[in-house]
C-alpha cells in the first residue's frame, strides 16, 4: 500500500518527502514535534488523546517562538486526513514543524516554516517489553529549564537523550534513566517513569525537569479510578533500588516494565501486579474497551 505524508498541506509520496541537506532544523536541531498513537478499535481506527498532543505541539511551538503556518484545527485535520489515505488500522503519528530554509546561520528571523505529518507502523518500542527491561542511571542529567525548556517536546533537545540511550546501551542496558541537574530521579531517553512502593504510584514531578507525558496524565488518572493512589514528589534514585514496581510510561514506550536498575533486580524482576493492573486497563482504553474514558479516543472513521 502506498505511504503518504502531509507536507505543507499537500500528500507527498512517503519517499520523495525531501528536504536539503543544510535545512536549518537539520543542522540545528530547531524543530518541534509530537508523538501520537493511533489504535485498533472495533469502529475502526481511534487516535489517543489527540487534542492533548495538539495543544502540546503548539505550546512547543510558542516556547520556541515558532510561527505555526497552520492552525491547531488544521493539523488536526491533516492527522485524521493522514490516517484515512495511508488506509492504516494502528499507527504512530508524527507530526513535526521545522524551519525549512537552506541558508547557513541561525537567525531564523524569515525563515519558512513547514509542517508535515507522517504516519508509520510502530508495534512494541522495546523488544523485551512484556518481561521487562534493564535500566542504566545516566552519568547524564535531564535537560535543566534554565538551559533548555524540558516541557517543549523539540528536537534539539534529545540529543540528551540520545547520548545517556547510547551510554546505557553501551553498557549492556535497554535503556537510560536520567537524574535532574539536582540528582534526583527525571525520566527516561523517552519516556516518564513510576514507581510503586507499598501500594503507592510514586513518579516526579515538573519540578524534576521532566516532559509532562500524556501516558504520565493518562496513568494518574487509571490509577485514581482504580482507587490507587499516585504521589508527584522528589524521587532519590536509591529509591529506585528498592522499590517494589517499576514502570515507563510514554506513548511509544506504553507501559514497560523495569526488572533492574544498574543491576538490583527489581521486586521480583518480573511486571509486578499493580503494574499489570493498570497496564490492562490502559490497553482496554486505547482500544475502546472501556467507556469510561471513552472521551479520550478520535476515531478515525465515523
Ligand atoms: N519524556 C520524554 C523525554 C519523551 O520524549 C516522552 C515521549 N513523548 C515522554 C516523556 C512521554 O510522553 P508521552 O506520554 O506524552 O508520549
Amino acid at each position: 500500500m502506498k505511504q503518504y505524508i502531509w507536507f505543507d498541506g499537500e500528500f507527498v509520496e512517503f519517499e520523495k518527502a525531501k528536504v536539503h541537506v543544510l535545512t536549518h532544523s537539520l543542522q540545528y536541531g530547531s524543530g518541534i514535534f509530537e508523538g501520537i498513537r493511533a489504535y485498533q478499535t472495533d469502529k475502526g481506527p481511534a487516535i489517543f488523546r489527540l487534542d492533548d498532543h495538539l495543544k502540546r505541539f503548539f505550546n512547543s511551538a510558542k516556547i520556541y517562538s515558532i510561527k505555526m503556518p497552520f492552525s491547531e484545527g488544521e493539523i488536526r485535520k491533516a492527522i485524521i486526513e493522514t490516517m484515512i489515505k495511508n488506509k492504516l488500522e494502528e499507527a504512530y503519528i508524527r507530526p513535526f514543524a521545522f524551519y525549512n530554509d537552506a541558508n547557513i546561520g541561525l537567525d531564523v528571523t524569515g525563515k519558512k516554516v513547514s509542517v508535515i505529518v507522517a504516519t508509520v507502523p510502530l508495534k512494541t518500542y522495546f523488544k523485551n517489553k512484556d518481561k521487562g527491561i534493564s535500566c542504566k542511571i545516566s552519568s547524564w542529567h535531564r535537560i535543566n529549564s534554565l538551559i533548555l525548556p524540558p516541557m517543549a517536546k523539540a528536537s534539539g533537545n534529545y540529543i540528551n537523550s540520545i547520548i545517556a540511550s547510547l551510554e546505557a546501551k553501551g553498557s549492556g542496558a535497554d535503556e537510560a534513566i536520567l537524574t535532574s541537574v539536582e540528582g534526583y530521579v527525571a525520566e527516561g531517553a523517552a519516556e516518564n517513569i513510576f514507581m510503586v512502593k507499598d501500594g503507592l504510584l510514586i513518579t516526579p514531578s515538573r519540578e524534576a525537569d521532566i516532559l509532562l507525558g500524556i501516558t504520565r496524565d493518562s496513568i494518574i488518572k487509571i490509577a485514581e479510578n482504580l482507587g490507587i493512589e499516585t504521589i508527584e514528589r522528589n524521587i532519590h534514585k536509591e529509591e529506585l533500588y528498592t522499590c517494589d514496581e517499576l514502570f515507563f510510561a510514554g506513548t511509544a514506550a506504553e507501559i514497560t516494565p523495569i526488572k533492574s536498575v544498574d543491576g538490583r533486580v527489581i521486586g521480583e524482576g518480573k511486571p509486578g501486579p499493580i503494574t499489570k493492573t493498570i497496564s490492562d486497563k490502559y490497553f482496554d482504553i486505547v482500544h475502546g474497551r472501556d467507556i469510561l474514558f471513552k472521551d479520550w479516543l478520535t476515531y478515525v472513521k465515523n
